[in-house]
């Protein structure tokens, strides 16, 4: 089932933004802030498709 892939991609961008500047990661640099910096917690894991 390929519905609801791009919201689910989406939804998952969420918990992965940038918590000083709200910035989304980007590809391949997903556990530091291209913009500010700033280097996410990897504490959450991420979920698992
Ligand atoms: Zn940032």
């Amino acid at each position: 089932m390929s519905d609801g892939e791009e919201t689910g991609d989406a939804v998952c961008w969420l918990g992965m933004l940038c918590p000083e500047c709200g910035a989304m990661p980007s590809e391949g640099a997903t556990d530091r802030c291209w913009r500010c910096g700033a280097v996410r917690d990897s504490e959450e894991e991420r979920e698992a498709t």
